[in-house]
């Protein structure tokens, strides 16, 4: 591997496979892409993840929160950042001060924000957030004309982008997805007539950029596909993507138990024969989750299960039938390994969820590596 990292127990975040990944989706799409880098760009490190993102063509970035932004701000990054969601009106000058596009979808939010720009002499980019059928964040069709109509009477804000976001582009049926973006292009056909549509319009993630190209309006804002992860096993990423992070650690200790050894808190589990326990410095606290369990890591490209508990920094696999292991032997949580490969979508079914809260619950103490 490319130098120590600072414990035993690593991610390696392929950049060239996040910017291949990129060129990709942006070919496909043909209309410019913001790339969503919420909670650390899923995990793989915002900064850097946000520059492979723009050198691969990126014209704009998301996050989901201020902090988020201004830690890209402070580390350079003067591109476009939309805020997306729900950014109090506390919030405001710093919005506006970091230069930073900001989602609206209330009345206050909307005040605070002009007041800010105002007083910064400065104008603010907003997007208006609409609900076409995701019900989490956003107006309804009959609020939009009217709260356009406001705040093109609000000094300082710029009315820039219109967007929603799919509830279920991802899913093998499609038709809820479908309905979403007819409500939408009902909406525009009304803003377009009032002489209201604001100049970008956005809509697809990942699912809706692969799967509903009349989705692609004027631009796309995808994420796990840019990761090179499938949104849902009902929409497989086209050939040519490759995931961008993989998951490391190394064998610390192997031991040879006798039959009728329990291994981990509460004795779960007990061996039934004589058995070779391989411990991982990796556990819940890394994202290992304990329960439901992780089943599996990789040593020497087979598959060792988990045995008992998984702990907070320490997980135990079973490797009677692999020969040879030692300390120090190179152990693969996620990723390939000779023949095998332990995918993000593997583990998710697992753990009963989904590759973005996989990769999302990778703690910051799990240290990054830029291959
Ligand atoms: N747009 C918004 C508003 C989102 O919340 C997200 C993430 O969930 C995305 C785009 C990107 O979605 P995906 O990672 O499925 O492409």
């Amino acid at each position: 591997r490319v130098g120590d990292p600072d414990r035993p127990t690593w991610l390696r975040i392929d950049l060239d496979a996040l910017a291949a990944n990129v060129r990709h989706l942006r070919a496909l799409a043909g209309v410019p892409l913001m790339a969503v880098l919420k909670a650390d760009a899923y995990g793989h490190g915002a900064i850097r993840a946000a520059r492979a993102a723009l050198g691969a063509g990126a014209e704009a970035l998301a996050v989901a929160t201020l902090g988020e932004a201004r830690t890209l701000r402070a580390h350079g990054i003067a591109a476009r950042i939309l805020l997306l969601g729900y950014t109090p009106p506390w919030q405001a000058d710093e919005t506006v001060r970091l230069g930073l596009d900001c989602t609206l979808f209330d009345h206050d939010s909307a005040l605070a924000l002009s007041r800010a720009a105002q007083s910064a002499g400065r104008p603010v980019r907003v997007h208006i957030k609409v609900d076409t059928g995701m019900a989490r964040l956003g107006l309804v069709h009959s609020e939009v004309g009217p709260f356009l109509t406001v705040l093109h009477q609000l000094p300082g804000l710029e009315i820039h982008g219109l967007y929603t976001h799919f509830a279920s582009a991802d899913e093998a049926d499609l038709r809820a997805a479908q309905a979403q973006l007819e409500r939408f292009n009902h909406l525009l056909a009304d803003l377009v007539a009032a002489g209201l549509r604001p100049p970008l319009v956005h809509a697809a993630n990942s699912a809706a950029t692969l799967r509903l190209p009349a989705a692609r309006f004027d631009m796309v804002r995808p994420g796990i596909a840019c990761y090179g992860l499938n949104p849902s096993p009902h929409t497989p990423l086209p050939p040519g993507f490759r995931p961008v992070l993989s998951f490391h650690s190394e064998v610390a200790q192997v031991r040879e138990l006798p039959a009728g050894t329990p291994v981990s808190y509460g004795g779960t589990y007990v061996t039934t024969q004589p058995t070779r326990i391989a411990t991982i410095p990796a556990g819940y606290a890394d994202g290992i989750r304990r329960a439901p369990p992780w089943q599996s890591v990789l040593i020497a490209g087979q598959r060792a299960p988990v045995v008992g508990r998984i702990c907070m920094d320490y997980t135990m696999v079973d490797v009677s039938h692999i020969p040879g292991v030692r300390r120090g032997d190179a152990v693969v949580l996620i990723g390939r390994q000779g023949a095998d490969e332990i995918s993000a979508d593997e583990v998710a079914e697992w753990l009963g969820t989904i590759s973005y809260e996989v990769l999302t619950s990778i703690l910051p103490r799990v240290p990054r590596e830029v291959a």
